[in-house]
């Protein structure tokens, strides 16, 4: 049978766990940390659970087997990840973000780059290891996010610039980055590493232009500001980080000139990730409100979920849940049997499970009425944590839906490849897609 939604018996134990995790080790901290106001001070609540999910295998379980890993499949990573983030979804990506650092690794480093640095990430014995995925960058005249695969040299696209010093065999990392998750560590001196994207030739575009870097925890000339206070997803740690004359050592630098595949494959493979969080957010949602409607009247004599219109709502919103749910496990197949390269359809799942679920937490609010505003019920903190997803985890307008377009472009697109399960492979022709070069830089070009 080839087309089956039954967990196997080694799923529904990884359901299991991930769920007792959730309830037991995650739900009690969870309250405190987000009412705090202090960014860091709410990210530190959250080490003892953090260092639990570390021996259970959640902060490293996606790394191969071969380097420590657990070797779970990107269908399997849907299911842990929909547990804890039914419960929180700013601490799961914590999580996800060790992955968003270190897959790239898997798939761009080299094997004594693997062997060195993956196998640190999965053999910790504190078990409070952490991995930053240090690419985003303040919207300014000299970086951005979005347009990082914009073809003009700089200032269009990204901004932190790594120098080649040829006769010390290292690379001077000068510029900032804003908003990279786990990247300040648990004491704001830094993550074990960061995983950087930067400009290795500032004269080139963004498809030539960028590579990856490794820079480890103690690495001279970085700071770390106060990180984000953030609407939602409180309980992850946002960083303002900036590189003054910073050398790394030329070892460890990886897909050189490739940084944007880097990018556009990194934010693929958590894109059926996403997806499935904002699944976990509604699925909480929902459950709250349900049980609200059935045990409350509003003085109307009955429970409220006899109100026609109240049942619709009710009904709706399970539909979309299901049919989210669907659609993130279809993407996370697909990426399993392409070693993560589908574009496309990652980006799709994320895209479309993020808004269609961010509307449906709102009817959720509207089921259970004015007291959802109540703060003693935890409705506003779901609208706060739904509203995140569009925006985060490569934005929807700037760049995800971007990556969809640009592979519909491509003359061979396949219209039916998702659904028929063929490969769709990702190019650099397939990137840049609207990317806006000013007239006078034509201009001056001619
Ligand atoms: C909880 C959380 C965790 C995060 N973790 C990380 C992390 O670990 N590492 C990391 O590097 N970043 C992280 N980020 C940042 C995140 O990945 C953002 O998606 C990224 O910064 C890009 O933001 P953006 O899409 O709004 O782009 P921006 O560059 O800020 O663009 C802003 C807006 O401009 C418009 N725009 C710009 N260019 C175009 C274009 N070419 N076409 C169409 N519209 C355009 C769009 O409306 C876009 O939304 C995190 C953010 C949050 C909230």
């Amino acid at each position: 049978m080839s087309i089956d939604f039954t967990l196997t018996a080694a799923q529904q134990k990884l359901q299991r766990n991930a769920r007792e995790f959730s309830v037991e080790i995650l739900q009690p901290v969870v309250a405190k940390a987000d009412e705090e106001r202090d960014p860091q001070k709410a990210f530190m609540l959250m080490k003892g659970a953090y260092l639990e999910s570390y021996k259970l295998g959640f902060a490293t379980g996606f790394l191969p087997r071969e380097y420590g890993g657990g070797g779970i499949s990107n269908l399997d990573l849907q299911i842990v990840a929909e547990e804890i983030t039914a419960v929180d979804p700013g601490f799961a990506t914590v999580l996800l973000v060790n992955g968003l650092a270190l897959m790239p690794l898997v798939w761009f480093g080299s094997e004594a780059q693997k062997k060195k640095w993956l196998v640190q990430a999965t053999s910790d014995p504190r078990g409070e290891y952490l991995a930053g995925w240090t690419v985003s960058e303040p919207v300014d005249e000299t970086g951005g996010t979005a347009n990082f695969d914009h073809p003009g040299a700089r200032p269009a696209g990204i901004g932190l610039v790594a120098t080649h010093d040829r006769s010390r065999g290292e690379y001077v990392l000068n510029g900032k980055k804003y908003w990279p998750c786990n990247a300040g560590g648990w004491d704001l001196m830094g993550a074990d590493v960061n995983v950087c994207i930067v400009r290795t030739d500032p004269a080139k575009g963004g498809q030539k232009g960028l590579s990856a870097i490794v820079v480890p925890r103690g690495t001279a000339g970085i700071s770390y500001g106060e990180p984000i206070s953030k609407l939602g997803h409180r309980l992850c740690q946002n960083n303002a980080i900036t590189f003054t004359d910073c050398r790394v050592p030329e070892e460890n630098l990886f897909a050189v000139g490739d940084g944007d595949l880097v990018i556009s494959k990194a934010f693929t493979w958590s894109g059926p990730v996403a997806a499935i969080a904002a699944v976990g957010v509604a699925r909480s949602a929902y459950e709250f409100a349900l049980q609200w409607s059935k045990t409350r009247s509003a003085g109307g004599g009955m429970p409220m979920i006899h109100h026609q219109a109240v049942g619709y709502m009710l009904a709706d919103i399970a539909m979309k849940i299901e049919a989210c749910r669907a659609f993130s496990w279809k993407s996370a197949h697909y990426l399993d049997q392409f070693d993560s390269d589908g574009h496309a359809v990652g980006a799709m799942a994320k895209v479309f499970c993020g808004e269609t679920l961010f509307t449906t937490v709102f009817r959720a609010l509207q089921v259970m009425g004015v007291n959802a505003l109540d703060r003693q019920h935890p409705m506003e903190k779901f609208l706060r944590e739904a509203a995140v997803f569009p925006l985060y985890d490569a934005g929807n307008i700037g760049m995800q839906m971007r990556k969809i377009w640009g592979v519909m472009l491509d003359e061979k697109f396949d219209p039916r490849a998702i659904a028929d399960s063929r490969p769709m492979p990702f190019q650099k022709s397939m990137e840049s897609a609207g990317a806006l070069v000013p007239q006078h830089s034509d201009a001056k070009a001619r």
